[in-house]
């Protein structure tokens, strides 16, 4: 499979594609895998299998030839990601730039983290928005429930991979500027949350 065919085939799985697979959590193990050391021997010919078939794909360019293997040559290829994939929680901007955040403050309630701080204020027309938003990076763990519980679609987590890490702490800090994205770049992953919570009967 070529990379663009493979990044293409990524970034437009179908949500029941994404379902998480059933767990045996118990399995009565064969004498044969009791013995341990031929399972041992087989996972270490999957891995060598798959080591030395990507080595030979890196080592040896693809020439003009299609490529088998779907190695990506980053950070000159960027990796598209599924819609399943949480990275960064960013807020969604309206098309006038302003934030669909209300301030209800139901993310800061619910992060397990305690990453998220919110100072609700009103506009002149009673509308209420956030005048300061601010997630530590340094303390999210990814685990989406600030995107599961707001009523609004105004923070999603975004398919943003790069700069999650940083050597201090205070750069790890993010402003509502800095969190701010248009609903048209996220929209992907809006249509896959649309689609997992009606599956849950949310
Ligand atoms: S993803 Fe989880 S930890 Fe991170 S800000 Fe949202 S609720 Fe908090
Ligand atoms: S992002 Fe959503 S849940 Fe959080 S304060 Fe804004 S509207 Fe409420």
């Amino acid at each position: 499979m070529e990379i663009k065919d493979f990044q293409a085939w990524v970034g437009n799985l179908p949500a029941d594609k994404l379902k998480p697979k059933k767990v045996r959590k118990s399995i009565d193990l064969s004498l044969w895998e009791r013995l341990y050391i031929f399972e041992v021997l087989r996972g270490l010919a999957i891995t060598s299998r798959h080591f030395f078939g990507n080595l030979v794909g890196f080592v040896v360019p693809p020439n003009g030839k299609k490529r088998k293997i779907p190695t990506i040559y980053y950070p000159e290829e960027k990796a598209v990601m599924p819609p399943a994939y949480r990275g960064r929680p960013v807020l969604v901007a309206n098309p006038d730039g302003t934030e669909r955040c209300v301030a209800c403050g139901l993310c800061e309630k619910i992060c397990p983290a305690f990453a998220i701080s919110i100072i609700g204020d009103e506009r002149a027309n009673g509308d209420r928005y956030p005048s300061s938003y601010t997630l530590d990076l340094s303390r999210c763990i990814y685990c989406g429930y600030c995107e599961e519980v707001c009523p609004k679609e105004a923070i999603v987590m975004s398919d943003e991979y790069e700069g999650l890490c940083a050597s201090r702490r205070r750069d790890m800090l993010y402003t509502k500027e800095q969190l701010l994205r248009p609903a048209a770049q996220l929209q992907k992953r809006i249509d896959y949350v649309r689609r997992i919570y009606a599956k849950c009967n949310y």
